[in-house]
């Protein structure tokens, strides 16, 4: 899937375009946060961005200002949603990376352990 504004049926872009419900922890005009909706760790946030990117795979030389956003964001907020003994991020990169949405998203995760087991697809 290609880099367009948005996609129709893209669940993110849907949650970007306040069409499907989420439990949204920040939003700027470029970039989303919420909560996952099946958490893998106590603190679980996706970062996403506005427009539609499907993965890193597709991502552009000129995205990588709005890459490095969302990267500095994940530290703050996973602060302040109580992940305050650090944090991992996690990105899945097409069928074999074990990502099910195609619109590329950071996945925060921190808090007491012991986590679920995210799944590592296929
Ligand atoms: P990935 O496998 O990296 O593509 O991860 C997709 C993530 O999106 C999974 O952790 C899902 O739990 C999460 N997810 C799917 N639909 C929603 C939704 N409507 N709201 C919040 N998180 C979602
Ligand atoms: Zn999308």
């Amino acid at each position: 899937m290609s880099n367009t504004t948005e996609d129709s049926n893209c669940i993110f872009c849907r949650i970007a375009r306040g069409e499907i419900p989420s439990k949204k922890v920040y939003e700027d005009p470029e970039v989303l946060v919420f909560h996952d909706i099946h958490p893998a760790a106590p603190v679980h946030l996706l970062v996403v961005p506005r427009r539609h990117i499907s993965s890193l795979i597709t991502a552009d030389p000129a995205d990588g200002a709005l890459l490095g956003k969302m990267l500095l964001l994940a530290p703050q907020l996973a602060r302040e949603q109580g992940a305050t003994d650090g944090f991992r991020v996690v990105i899945n990169n097409g069928p074999g990376g074990g990502q099910e949405v195609f619109h590329l998203h950071l996945h925060v995760m921190g808090g007491p352990r012991p986590w679920r087991q995210m799944s590592i697809g296929g």
